[in-house]
This record gives C-alpha cells, sequence and structure tokens, in this order.
C-alpha cells in the first residue's frame, strides 16, 4: 500500500517545493517508487523534477476533473527517478470548476485509489493557501510533512494549520495525521533559528523530525537545471541532509499504525 504524504504548510517560500522533490528523489535513492503530485498551479514541482509544465498532454487538473487516470496522465521524470503527476496554469482554473461538482474534496483520494499498487510513496505538494486544491490532498493524504523556518512568525502560522489538520481529521479524513515538521533553511548561527527550533522540539516534542535541512545554495539552484538538489549535487551538504531524511522518513513509517 502506497504511504501518500501533503507537503504542506499555509506560507509561501517556505520550502515545500524543495521538500517534496528532494524527499522524492532521496526516496527513489533508496530504492523508492515514488510519484509527485504537482497540486500548485505554478507548477513548479513540476519543472522542478525536469517535466516542462508547457508541454504536459494530461495533467493532475484532468485527473481532478476525471477525463484521465494517474496512470494515464503521469510523467516519468527520468534524471529526478521518480513518477510526476505535473501542473500548470490550468489547475487555477480547477478551483472554480471543482466548487459546482459532487465529492469536489475527494476526487484526488479516489484516483490515487486506483494508482495505489504501482508507488510507495506518494509525495503531494500542495498550494500555499487552504483552497479546495489543498483540501484535495488533505482529504487523500496519510498524513502531513510540514517543512517550516525557524523564524518568529512560524510558530503562530502553525497553530493555524495544525488546526486545519484537527477539523479535517475529525470531518473528512480520519487518517490524516502530522507526521512531522522539518526544519528547514536552518541557519545555526543565527540564534533566533536556534531559539525558535528549540521551543518547537519543547512544544511539540517527537513530532519534529531529527533530519535539519540547511540553508544551501546548491538547493536553490538545481531547479534552474531541471533538477531536485539531490541529484544535482548529491555531495552538497542540502541534498545529504535530504537524503538523510528520506532514510528517517522510512524508518518513521515503519513506526506509523
Ligand atoms: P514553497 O514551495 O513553500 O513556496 P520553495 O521550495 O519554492 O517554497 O522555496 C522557496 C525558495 O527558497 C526557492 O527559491 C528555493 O530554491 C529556496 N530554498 C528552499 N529551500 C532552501 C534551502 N534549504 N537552502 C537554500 N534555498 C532554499
Ligand atoms: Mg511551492
Amino acid at each position: 500500500m502506497a504511504k501518500i504524504f501533503c507537503i504542506a504548510n499555509q506560507k509561501g517560500g517556505v520550502g515545500k517545493t524543495t521538500t517534496t522533490v528532494n524527499l522524492a528523489a532521496g526516496l527513489a535513492l533508496i530504492g523508492q517508487r515514488v510519484l509527485v503530485v504537482d497540486l500548485d498551479p505554478q507548477g513548479n514541482a513540476t519543472m522542478g523534477s525536469g517535466v516542462d509544465k508547457r508541454k504536459l498532454e494530461l495533467s493532475v487538473y484532468d485527473v481532478l476533473l476525471e477525463s484521465a487516470s494517474i496512470a494515464e496522465a503521469k510523467v516519468h521524470a527520468e534524471k529526478a527517478g521518480y513518477d510526476v503527476l505535473g501542473a500548470n496554469r490550468e489547475l487555477a482554473g480547477a478551483e472554480v470548476e471543482l466548487v459546482e461538482l459532487e465529492r469536489r474534496e475527494a476526487r484526488l483520494k479516489a484516483a490515487l485509489n486506483a494508482a495505489d499498487a504501482d508507488y510507495d510513496f506518494v509525495l503531494i505538494d500542495c498550494p500555499p493557501s487552504l483552497s479546495m486544491l489543498t483540501l484535495n490532498g488533505l482529504c487523500s493524504a496519510h498524513g502531513v510533512v510540514v517543512p517550516m523556518q525557524c523564524e518568529y512568525f512560524a510558530l503562530e502560522g502553525l497553530t493555524d494549520l495544525v488546526n486545519t489538520i484537527k477539523q479535517i481529521h475529525a470531518n473528512l479524513n480520519n487518517d490524516l495525521q502530522i507526521i512531522g515538521l522539518l526544519r528547514v533553511m536552518f541557519d545555526p548561527r543565527i540564534t533566533l533559528q536556534q531559539q525558535v527550533s528549540e521551543q518547537l522540539k519543547a512544544h511539540f516534542g517527537d513530532k519534529v523530525f531529527n533530519s535539519v535541512i540547511p540553508r544551501n545554495v546548491r538547493l536553490a539552484e538545481a531547479p534552474s537545471y531541471g533538477l531536485p538538489g539531490v541529484v544535482f549535487d548529491p555531495s552538497s551538504r542540502g541534498a545529504q541532509a535530504f537524503i538523510e531524511f528520506a532514510k528517517e522518513m522510512v524508518a518513521r513509517i515503519g513506526t506509523m499504525k
């Protein structure tokens, strides 16, 4: 059975897409079969996996509107080592179109059910909002991975996200749980980041992943080459941290109910 995770945080620019593609590449590297679902109309996870969003024949949009299956719409990202259900601007329209439809929040879940046997992990890159698209992601998933920067306001935003996840757990998806909080773009020289990191651990305990992703320019450069950092420069500190994180994820899944 595939384990399905949303990479979510309602803030933009916090490292969701970077986490999605690098965790996917790290999992692929250790032999896992991975599908990345790009639920953001910006299509950054698609491009960052080396798939041209302007040339997609079918995308997650067609899957949400039930005119294609995942098996039909997915593309193999050769260099990245995993499959991608891509997205582009067209997906922004789905937001409006879905409102009219029945089972509008459960469409992705139904499509993923049909692809369950093909993957060990499905990673869903969510847009920076709590939209119908994010709701489709959260209704499909077993868990949420929350990337966050250790900044002052990060903790405030987290409360909203935790409450949203609780509500969805209670009303729409009993499986949903927070798998963990991932500290990203971390710079240990900054005292505030250390302090926020300590607060996170005090508050969330073992929900905070042991792996920490450092701020590393190679991770930021990789998307312009259409590659996850883990593939672009495997020996960089950023890539190494994501490979460690992939291993931690596999271990954590082993202990999940
Ligand atoms: P989101 O998907 O949450 O909007 P992104 O993953 O696109 O965030 O990251 C925002 C920006 O920060 C991007 O330009 C990305 O390349 C850069 N970035 C993300 N993680 C790191 C990191 N660990 N070190 C350096 N730059 C990073
Ligand atoms: Mg993104």
